[in-house]
């Protein structure tokens, strides 16, 4: 098989939950072109609707579905209907997050719940859901979404950091866990990329001057800018391919060198 063969999905079912915009959309967006039937979850219908338009508009073929990642009752029920309707899912991006910016000792142990519960409980819980069928199947690829908070500490996201942090610990377990079973999962941390949950980090002061962690990030990413949403979409799709085949456990950083440099 040649190289670029290598990168082709098509036929593969992609679900990626959460993309009905943003990081999520834009790696639809790019499996779509690769190939792959677009399979996409979100929490809210108005959600579902609002991308399936998005989708629609950019002429992709995609399948909505409304599901509570952090539901294992509503997850489990969503895989079977997505294996009767489309059928069994090659590929599991697990990109719905949230992040709460709050000092550590003014959050309560319950917003800590909400944040790990999205961002590391969801993850266990859909890849849970998919790995078997999988396994029947013989292949399976499956990329959690990290972030350099995988990696890094910083004031006001405990929750998330730890979240992520587990992140990318449970993405190694499972490829110790199911490699054998030739299923590689992989992790992308994105580094800071400009999408409505990043919003608030840009936001003009009421001086005119630009928001401090913007200049923050400006001045030490090598790449000197924000990433884009698309950024992310080649490495996903490096990661959903066969092109990928012997690279399992490992977490790609996507951020424009900033990890290298602070
Ligand atoms: P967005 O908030 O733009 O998109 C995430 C989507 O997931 C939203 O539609 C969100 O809905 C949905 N979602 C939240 N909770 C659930 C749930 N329980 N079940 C189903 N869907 C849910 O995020 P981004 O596109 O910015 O980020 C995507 C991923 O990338 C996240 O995991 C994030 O942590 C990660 N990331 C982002 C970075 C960035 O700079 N933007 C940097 C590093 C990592 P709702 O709007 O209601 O929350």
């Amino acid at each position: 098989m040649g190289i670029l063969e290598k990168f082709d999905l098509t036929g593969k079912i992609a679900l990626i939950t959460g993309a009905s915009y943003g990081i999520g959309y834009a790696i639809a967006k790019g499996m779509h072109e690769a190939g792959a039937k677009i399979v996409f979850c979100d929490i809210k219908q108005e959600f579902v609707d609002r991308g399936l338009a998005s989708y629609e508009q950019d002429g992709i073929d995609a399948k909505g579905y409304v599901c509570d990642v952090t539901n294992e009752q509503m997850v489990q029920e969503l895989v079977k209907k997505i294996e009767a309707e489309v059928g069994v899912i090659d590929i599991l991006v697990n990109n719905a997050g949230i992040i709460k910016r709050i000092p550590m000792c003014d959050m309560t142990a319950e917003e800590f719940r909400q944040v790990v519960d999205v961002d590391l409980n969801a993850p266990f819980i859909v890849s849970k859901a998919v790995i078997p069928s999988m396994i029947k199947k013989g292949h399976g690829k499956i990329i959690n979404i990290c972030s350099m908070m995988s990696e890094l500490g910083r004031e006001t996201v405990s929750a998330y950091a730890a979240a992520k942090g587990g992140l990318k610990m449970l993405t190694r377990n499972i490829c110790s866990e199911y490699g054998e079973y030739n299923i590689q999962c992989n992790g992308i941390g994105p580094g800071y990329i400009a999408t409505p949950q990043t919003a608030p980090l840009r936001e003009i002061q009421p001086d005119g001057s630009r928001h401090p962690f913007d200049q923050f990030i400006i001045s030490k990413t090598p790449a000197a800018r924000w990433g884009e949403a698309s950024d992310l979409a080649g490495p996903a799709v490096f990661l959903a391919s066969e092109a990928s085949d012997f690279v399992n456990g490992h977490i790609l950083y996507v951020d424009g060198g900033i990890l290298a440099y602070i």
